[in-house]
């Protein structure tokens, strides 16, 4: 669909753009885009255009929307997370979420695991550890909350080592 135009001392521009700049008493910036809130590109009363930026422009016309079926990670199966889960699910079931976990403590040695928890313990940002390490901040957190070994023993063995 085709916006409309308007002739403007002998130039031609967007009518919706022309109208934002005179609603804003000011010339739009580069980044930023209007866009038609009813999504009729012929609409261009005032009330239905808002100034968005270029990289968000996108968002607008075709949202994220969460995935109702997934593959399981580690099984493969075809899976529905729950519903307030959609997005950090990502395994079928408890099984398969233990399995999932055991190979993220294999991917790293235990004196690693270690390390992890005492930094984050002295404040280290989720971020920064999940890069260092290549895992994600879910896991740091996680491992955090656990201690860096299911066995309480070899935790405390563990932390006094490091
Ligand atoms: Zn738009
Ligand atoms: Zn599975």
């Amino acid at each position: 669909m085709k916006y409309k135009k308007r002739d403007i001392n002998g130039r031609t521009v967007s009518e919706h753009r022309f109208l934002m700049e005179q609603h804003l008493g000011r010339s739009l910036h580069p980044d930023e885009q209007v866009h038609h809130i009813n999504g009729n590109k012929l609409d261009n009363r005032i009330e239905n255009l808002v100034v968005v930026a270029a990289r968000d422009h996108g968002l607008y016309h075709h949202p994220p929307t969460l995935p109702v079926e997934k593959n399981c990670v580690v099984c493969g199966r075809l899976f529905r997370p729950h519903k307030t889960k959609r997005r950090r699910q990502q395994t079928c079931d408890w099984k398969c979420r233990n399995v999932l976990i055991a190979q993220r403590k294999r991917r790293l040695g235990e004196d690693q695991l270690a390390d992890i928890f005492l930094r984050r313990k002295s404040g280290e940002p989720l971020s920064s550890l999940a890069r260092e390490f290549g895992v994600s901040k879910t896991y740091v957190s996680w491992l955090y909350r656990h201690g860096p070994s299911r066995n309480k023993r070899m935790s405390d063995r563990l932390l006094a080592k490091a």
